[in-house]
């Protein structure tokens, strides 16, 4: 076991300062982190913070945290509304398949489930019960059958974001779910119904819930009124968090989160990914374009989440050839495990390995830095390369190294193999594409090898036979 001396921090939000990572209680982590509208494919930008947020958790993890996890599910809410009113379909008609793909698109891109998925839908009650307690305190105020949110009343309004309430107009009111940076008004919690939109009825009025209300009612619902880590993208700080805090703190006069931590924005041509723009991919447009998930993953997670990201298609050819390095080298280790070579120990290679360990640890508890965390792991695939080809390392010796291998990729979750074929499945296609050839069925056997490549099996023709690798 290598040494270890430092310890886990993480830039907070909050007070733009880089902390060390104290739980409510010892050994766990209550993790929130803000979930897809789901009114359409969640784009490659949204999975950049879902990304660093299972990097995140995985990591708590490794270091020995049991997480809980939650993730909640934005079903009704002001496009959706939109979505279900022109199409004439229900929310719930309109929800569905996305909340499907959005479960799909996670295992392609390796990301680990949360413990909860709440549905906003499905805790109204919850967030009524927080509309009373905060009416009671003296918050909120009714304006044509909505109930809004005073902001000048919860005197700490702009302690993450820094937009300060006495910047909003006397009254200012904003009905929108998503409204501008630096635009402080009085946010709704329950909207009044308008024709034809999907309503619940209520003490309150017939109405919906606003969004910001939803992140609040379930996260204290499932991790409590105080908890450890709060996560989403930059553009959720303001007005999102801000209204969340104001509201949580507002009902329970408590501390509501001690970690706010944000993941920049992924860029295309300088500018946020999204859908409003049109500039986004989804993961499904990228695959279609050749990547494996597992080269979009690495690309994403080997930078650092606290910077910005653009997307380009050369960076991501760079982070596939990245990737394949990585998985190159695990062949080759476990290709030596399998040959049971016999030998001593390597002393150069234990350093190595130790010393991967030891920088991959400390960057990652250094806020998360995964460039210098995977330069770590670089560096040692360069040295123990080199030690592969030159001596001889036993197959004891090469387990050890894919253990190393493994640890890291607890964090990092790019290693997963495309299970879909086995070894012997993919010699025996092999055969039998060579078997089509001889009977001159071309066809046949370029079927094969598009099925392979599919699959990221990569054919070589060589004079000794055909030869085949993983992508
Ligand atoms: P939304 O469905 O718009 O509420 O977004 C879901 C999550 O994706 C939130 O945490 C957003 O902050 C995040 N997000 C949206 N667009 C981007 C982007 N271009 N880069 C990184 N995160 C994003
Ligand atoms: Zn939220």
């Amino acid at each position: 076991m290598v040494e270890v001396n430092s310890v886990l921090h993480f830039h907070n939000t909050e007070n733009n300062r880089k902390e060390p990572f104290k739980p409510l209680v010892e050994g766990k982590a209550g993790l929130y982190t803000c979930g897809p509208t789901v009114y359409d494919y969640a784009h490659i930008g949204n999975f950049r913070a879902y990304l660093f947020e299972d990097v995140l958790r995985r990591y708590l993890e490794f270091r020995g945290y049991e997480v809980n996890h939650v993730m909640n599910l934005t079903d009704v809410e002001d496009k959706i509304i939109r979505r279900a009113r022109e199409t004439g379909k229900t929310i719930y008609e309109c929800t569905a398949p996305y909340i499907d793909a959005f479960f799909e698109d996670l295992d392609t891109l390796n990301i680990k489930r949360a413990n909860q998925y709440p549905r906003a839908t499905e805790h109204i009650e919850e967030m009524l019960s927080m509309i009373r307690t905060l009416r009671d305190k003296g918050f909120t105020y009714e304006k044509d059958g909505s109930i809004y949110f005073r902001i000048r009343e919860f005197k700490e309004y702009g302690r993450l974001s820094g937009v300060r309430p006495e910047d909003v107009l006397s009254g200012a009111r904003i009905d929108s779910d998503e409204y501008e940076k630096d635009d402080a008004r009085d946010f709704v919690l329950w909207k009044a119904k308008k024709e034809g939109e999907h309503f619940w009825e209520t003490e309150f009025g017939e109405g919906r819930p606003g969004w910001h209300l939803e992140c609040s009612a379930m996260s204290i619902k499932y991790l409590g009124e105080q908890f450890d880590i709060h996560c989403g993208g930059e553009d959720n700080i303001f007005p999102h968090h801000e209204n969340e805090i104001a509201q949580s703190e507002g009902c329970s006069g408590k501390k509501f989160v001690n970690y706010w931590l944000h993941c920049r924005h992924l860029l295309v041509d300088g500018e946020k990914m999204s859908k409003s723009k049109g500039n986004f991919f989804t993961l499904r447009s990228l695959l279609d374009k050749g990547f494996h998930p597992m080269a979009i993953r690495f690309f994403i997670i080997s930078n650092h989440y606290r910077s910005p990201l653009n997307l380009t298609m050369d960076s991501l050819q760079a982070a596939h050839s990245a990737w394949s390095r990585i998985m190159d080298f695990r062949q080759r280790v476990k290709e030596r495990i399998a040959s049971n070579v016999e030998a001593p120990k390597q002393i150069d290679l234990q350093r190595e390995m130790d010393a991967c360990l030891t920088r991959f640890i400390e960057h990652m508890d250094d806020d998360l830095d995964t460039p210098r965390a995977s330069s770590a792991l670089f560096d040692f695939i360069r040295d123990a390369n080199k030690i592969f080809d030159s001596e001889a390392v036993g197959s004891k010796q090469a387990q050890e190294a894919l253990e190393l291998l493994d640890r890291v990729d607890e964090t990092f979750g790019v290693m997963k193999e495309d299970e879909a074929l086995l070894d012997d499945e993919v010699d025996q296609l092999i055969q039998e594409r060579q078997d089509a050839r001889k009977n001159r069925n071309f066809a046949r056997a370029d079927e094969i090898r598009d099925l392979l490549a599919g699959k990221g099996i990569i054919l070589e023709d060589t004079r000794e036979g055909v030869r085949w690798k993983r992508r």
